[in-house]
């Protein structure tokens, strides 16, 4: 065992993990960031292979308008960001962009009023922080004056691409947070994959074990398995050492984090399943998402990732994903057989696919039924001096586990000075 007492250990080094680290180190505190993977991001994930090819662990976006993100990570960010075109192709109904009515008069997934409703609905978005409700995105949609065929041809499988439910039986306070964060800016991707935010985030800090008192440090493949009180701090077990801290910020998934501390988190997720196929010709023109607003749909959207990432396939090919909601028994290949069988149905005249992987994610986004807001864990815990980050003290968004990861380091850091 070292002599180092670091004044904060994390546990986990998702996105809340690694701006626990950040916000705590720039606060001056000794810290150091363990994860259990072989690489920093959690749920941000990005895999290339050796054709050349960049696949994220789902289909994930960053929005430009999130306000968590470091502004030295979003200089380095702003280099490497590709936007999506706003709006979407709304199979069987042509184009809708959603901020700009005007430009989807001849889409038949929406009629005039619900046109006027949309530009209602944008303006409305901005007092999300006031509008307190316990009804479902659904139920507000109708309340607020959308019409049956908007609900069902547009808002089913865009806000069900989001929130993993076509059901739209989320909280609609949770819709209103995100409609407003999308309205405020750009939809945006990375040119080497969602994995570059960690990395941005991480980019300023090197590893210098000489210099304890201000150095970041961070362990990889390292499994924390107990978190014990002992003189003076915490003993952090992990698979292979023993590290003390002063104070611990856990931000880890519910289930590891209520195994650390001997107690149940509430832990439902939304699963959903990532195909990805390439092609020599563009799968569809332009940089829009292509929606599927079928009620017995398989896929609910495909995206053609290389038209707006040219950087994620190698010259001459093309990449897309095709998102299904849930889980689902078939093999991937079946999945993809099936799922191509559906697309050639949409009169794309989509190119030959090439079936490349499937990502299953079990865990890919807490449940957030209206009212889940109140019952969020809170970020303190029956340990004096450890603190919770991640999704489940906030919600799932990229811009919530930051923040919370800032929040938990706060935590300590008071903790600390009134030690
Ligand atoms: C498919 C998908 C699509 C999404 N799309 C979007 C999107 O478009 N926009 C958006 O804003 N958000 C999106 N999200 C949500 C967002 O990615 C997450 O809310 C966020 O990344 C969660 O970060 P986190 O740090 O809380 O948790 P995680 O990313 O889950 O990080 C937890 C970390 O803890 C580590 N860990 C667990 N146990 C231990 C242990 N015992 N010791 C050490 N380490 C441990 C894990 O390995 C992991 O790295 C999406 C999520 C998914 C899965």
């Amino acid at each position: 065992m070292s002599d180092v007492v670091y004044d904060v250990a994390i546990v986990g080094g998702g996105l809340a993990g690694i701006n626990a680290g950040v916000t705590a180190w720039e606060e001056g505190l000794s810290t150091i960031l363990i994860e259990s993977s072989d690489e920093f991001g959690g749920k941000l994930r990005s895999d290339r292979d050796d054709e050349g090819f960049t696949y994220d662990r789902g289909f994930q976006v960053n929005f430009s308008s999130y306000d968590e993100i470091p502004v030295y990570a979003q200089g380095l960010l702003g280099d490497l960001a590709e936007s999506y075109s706003p709006g979407a192709k709304i199979v069987g109904c042509g184009e809708l962009n959603q901020w700009d009515p005007l430009k989807s008069l001849f889409c038949k997934a929406v009629s005039l009023p619900d046109l006027l409703t949309l530009l209602k609905l944008n303006l409305f978005a901005k007092k999300w922080q006031s509008f307190q409700t316990r009804q479902t995105a659904h139920e507000f949609l109708v309340e607020f004056g959308f019409s049956p065929n908007c609900i069902a041809k547009f808002f089913t499988p865009f806000l069900g691409g989001i929130f993993l439910d076509r059901s739209l039986s989320f909280s609609a306070r949770q819709f209103l947070k995100t409609w407003f964060f999308l309205s405020q800016g750009s939809t945006v991707t990375f040119s080497e994959g969602i994995q570059c935010l960690p990395g941005a985030l991480l980019s300023e800090f090197a590893l210098d074990p000489s210099n304890i008192e201000t150095a970041f440090h961070k362990r990889l493949n390292s499994r924390v398995t107990s978190i014990v009180p002992s003189e003076g701090g915490f003993d952090v077990s992990t698979n292979s050492e023993l590290i003390r801290a002063r104070s611990v910020v856990i931000a880890t998934d519910p289930s590891a984090a209520g195994h650390l501390l001997s107690q149940q988190f509430k832990a439902d997720y939304k699963s959903s399943i990532c195909l990805y196929f390439s092609s020599d010709k563009q799968i569809t023109s332009g940089r829009s998402i292509v929606l599927n607003p079928t009620s017995t749909a398989l896929i609910n959207q495909l995206v053609p990732l290389s038209n707006v990432n040219p950087a994620c396939a190698p010259k001459g090919k093309n990449l897309c994903s095709a998102t299904i909601i849930g889980e689902r028994t078939e093999s991937d290949e079946e999945l993809a057989a099936m799922a191509i069988n559906e697309m050639n149905t949409w009169g794309m005249n989509l190119p030959p696919l090439e079936f490349k992987r499937a990502y299953r994610i079990k865990e890919a986004q807490l449940l957030q039924d209206p009212g889940f807001e109140d019952n969020v864990s809170s970020i303190e815990t029956h340990l004096s001096g450890v603190f919770l980050a991640g999704e489940m003290t906030t919600s799932s968004s990229i811009n919530d586990a930051l923040k919370s990861g800032r929040l938990a380091a706060e935590a300590a850091l008071a903790y600390l000075k009134n030690k």
